[in-house]
């Protein structure tokens, strides 16, 4: 059977049972979940890992996503989605699952929290928050870096100068941040990212400033990024805005402002 998304090309032959175009598509899915044992995440019905429908659902804009409380200093936190539903099912499916075709989807995401309303000029360098090695390691892949790296790609396509440049890294003794609160995360991270020396060399901000947006799949207390935001402005980097691809649901404010 040849797996098409051309609905002339997968018809089936005259006489070879009459499907019409969307059982055909049905079929197709049922065949895919078949050979790769795939199902929408969002909706659990067979075939890809993101069906037509859910995809079509995702938000295509973002909005200022700011946690409750604010840690100080943080700069403004674009969200594409809230996490929960089908963007926390794709989150984890490609951080926990590996299922690494919903980089692609979860890029779009991201992109969107990158670029909605950044005043537009000079070059933007999107800056991923690193993962623990060894979590990367069992992991066979770096999620964070993955959708980051989608995004960029995204939005060049739509003509902005961007590029990614992982220039933090975690100092040892980082403790895994689930099951801890927002005092106890803030304490874990606190000074608990530096700079790569040589990637931020390699970025040549001195030849070519940039502005810089630091990148996360998900925000909760905030910490994270302001952690990161607080590394590279000891460089004297240009920090402008965290983006991520969700917020946790408390924490988005209608408004767009704080609290
Ligand atoms: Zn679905």
């Amino acid at each position: 059977m040849r797996l098409s998304t051309d609905p002339a090309g997968s018809r089936p032959a005259p006489g070879a049972g009459g499907f019409d175009g969307a059982v055909t598509g049905t079929v197709r899915d049922g065949a895919l979940d078949l050979l790769l044992g795939g199902a929408c995440v969002g909706c659990a019905r067979p075939g890809r890992l993101l069906c037509p429908g859910c995809r079509d659902e995702l938000p295509a804009a973002a909005t200022p996503a700011w946690p409750t409380p604010v840690p100080a200093g943080l700069v403004e936190p674009w969200a594409a989605a809230v996490y929960e539903g089908t963007a926390r099912a794709m989150v984890l499916g490609l951080k926990e699952r590996g299922l690494l075709g919903l980089a692609g989807p979860l890029g779009s995401l991201l992109a969107a929290a990158v670029s909605c309303e950044l005043p537009r000029g000079g070059r933007v360098v999107l800056v991923p928050v690193p993962s623990r090695p060894r979590t990367v390691r069992a992991r066979g892949h770096d999620p964070t870096r993955a959708v980051t790296l989608r995004a960029a790609r995204l939005l060049r396509r739509g003509g902005l100068d961007v590029g990614v440049a992982s220039l933090l890294r975690l100092r040892a003794g980082v403790v895994d941040q689930a099951g801890l609160d927002a005092a106890q995360r803030a304490a874990n991270l606190r000074g608990s990212m530096r700079l790569r020396a040589l990637a931020v060399r390699r970025a040549g901000f001195e030849r070519r400033p940039a502005r810089l947006v630091v990148c996360d799949d998900v925000l909760t207390t905030g910490s994270t990024a302001r952690e990161a935001q607080r590394a590279l402005e000891v460089a004297g980097l240009d920090v402008v805005r965290v983006a991520v691809v969700a917020a946790t649901p408390r924490r988005i404010s209608p408004a767009g402002h704080p609290g």
